[in-house]
């Protein structure tokens, strides 16, 4: 039993006989302390627990479910920099996550090519030469997974980058393991920032949303971040409109607006958290009966070779 197997299994009070659990070597079990602590022991039906444990239902194949759903590893020119959209680029700041989550499209990355800082360098330059680009995320992997001071380093070279005018930051760092998200040196620069300032975290469960996240955040929007988040639609995870609904409101507690509700990428291993177009608009309708508009997620899906993100 690995080590990471052993200590989730002992602080949840589960046995391993009663998970259908299967060893992923190329993707292992990796669950962060403090969204461990999110879980409820003893529940196998958590739905966290559901998020990040590996179980016999990822080896079934379907049709139509790939490794390279979105059509990433087609349209990558600099190894570290994705320029699909308009206006935008997301530059890959770090290939690792500090959770693994099981629906990850990136689960079939092939993480090795992209680690190397040195790209950093080349994608940089590529920007500076665009003047069409305005926006830069910063994505991955997990951006805010990186060391602070390499983090601040690489913010501060696009901000010398006069046709940048926004930097975004995509990350589920504040909401899996906010004791690790960079606080000081980010709080500090974007004070100091002519550049408007996106975070999305990715939340999926209003359950993840502990106290040290909600001090995290608060944080951040005082120092001008604006805070959106993005979920993913996941079956027996959050496809009710009370979770959806819920989680809306506590998301705004904590000063963040829904952004995009995503329907899962199809990458092989993520069947079984297939929600069906169908069921997918029904909750919208039903979402949008009880929510004000502002806290509506937009219903997409990320379609290869689009020039965006498709509303459904
Ligand atoms: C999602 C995504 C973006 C951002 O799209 P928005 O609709 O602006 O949030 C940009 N580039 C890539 C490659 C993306 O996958
Ligand atoms: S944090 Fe995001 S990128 Fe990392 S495994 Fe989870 S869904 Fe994938």
């Amino acid at each position: 039993m690995s080590k990471a197997l052993n200590h989730l299994c002992k602080t949840l009070k589960l046995s391993v006989n009663e998970i259908d659990y299967i060893e992923d070597k190329q993707f292992p079990l990796k669950v962060p302390q403090d969204f461990l602590e999110q879980i409820t022991a003893g529940d196998l039906n958590d739905p966290l627990l559901k998020q990040v444990l590996p179980i016999k239902a990822e080896q079934a194949v379907s049709d139509g479910f790939s490794k390279d759903p979105v059509g990433d590893l087609l349209k990558n020119p600099s190894p570290a920099l994705i320029h699909k959209y308009h206006g935008r680029v997301l530059l890959i700041a770090s290939p690792k996550c500090d959770i693994h989550c099981r629906y990850c499209f990136r689960r079939h990355f092939p993480y090795q090519e992209q680690t190397n800082q040195r790209h950093w360098q080349q994608a940089i330059k590529a920007i500076a030469q665009d003047s069409s680009i305005h926006e830069v995320i910063l994505s991955g992997g997990d951006p805010m997974s990186l060391n602070e001071s390499i983090l601040l380093g690489l913010i501060k070279d696009i901000e010398k980058i006069q046709h940048i005018k926004t930097l975004r930051i995509h990350s589920r760092t504040p909401i899996v393991v906010p004791s690790k998200a960079p606080q000081d040196a980010l709080l500090d620069w974007a004070k100091h920032s002519r550049l408007n300032k996106v975070m999305v975290v990715h939340c999926n469960h209003k359950n993840e949303l502990s106290d040290k996240t909600a001090n995290l955040l608060e944080k951040y929007r005082k120092n001008g971040f604006q805070l959106l988040n993005q979920s993913v639609l996941l079956k027996d995870i959050n496809d009710t409109s009370e979770i959806l609904v819920a989680l809306s409101h506590a998301l705004f507690e904590l000063g963040v607006l829904p952004y995009y509700l995503h329907q899962l990428d199809k990458v092989q291993g993520a069947q079984h958290f297939e929600v069906t177009d169908t069921k997918a608009l029904e909750l919208m309708k039903q979402i949008r009966q009880q929510l004000p508009g502002y806290l509506v997620p937009t219903l997409v899906r990320e379609i290869a070779g689009q020039p965006n993100k498709t509303p459904l």
